[in-house]
């Protein structure tokens, strides 16, 4: 198995460190891979291989589908990337390198960033074994976006009307 080298804190979207870490995990930055990063560094929403793909192809017509996983999965094993998963959804790709979770909406499907407190203490909040050794944690959240949860708000509050309405006309 080749052996992964890792910077804890890589400063993102800088292009000699991408460059960096292809190269010391034995890659080149080709302009295929260049394209894919950027694809997903231009709007971090964490799209699906098909969406970066469907991206990609607008500027670089040629490349194919099978190519936009291949260069994903060299970009994860790079640690330029990280694969985010949902239950039996396709994997997304995030490439915030900062300690973070997401937030998975329900309503409209937006996945997005949850920022770990910097004072925080993960060690504190989780009780892991002592001589247990973490490899990966994975922190997810699902409900509603604050967009779709002040929607939810607005309609039961113009429901809740309607109903008081009725309520009214009936006595
Ligand atoms: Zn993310
Ligand atoms: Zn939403």
């Amino acid at each position: 198995m080749r052996t992964l080298v890792f910077r804890a804190v890589r400063k993102q979207n800088d292009p000699k460190s991408c460059d960096e870490a292809i190269h010391e995990n034995g890659f080149r930055f080709t302009a295929q891979r260049r394209q894919v990063y950027d694809a997903i560094m231009a709007r971090r929403d964490h799209p699906t291989a098909v969406e970066v793909f469907m991206r990609v192809k607008e500027k670089m017509p040629s490349i194919s589908l099978a190519t936009v996983y291949n260069t994903l999965e060299t970009l994860t094993e790079c640690g330029l990337v990280k694969h985010v998963h949902r239950d039996r959804e396709s994997s997304r790709y995030c490439p915030n390198l900062q300690p973070h979770g997401h937030f998975f909406c329900d309503k409209c499907g937006v996945v997005f960033d949850v920022p770990q407190r910097t004072n925080a203490k993960v060690d504190e909040v989780w009780a892991v074994p002592r001589r247990a050794v973490v490899v990966h944690r994975e922190v997810s959240f699902r409900g509603l976006c604050p967009d779709c949860a002040s929607q939810k708000k607005l309609s039961s509050k113009l429901s809740g009307k309607q109903e008081g309405r009725k309520l009214k006309s009936r006595s």
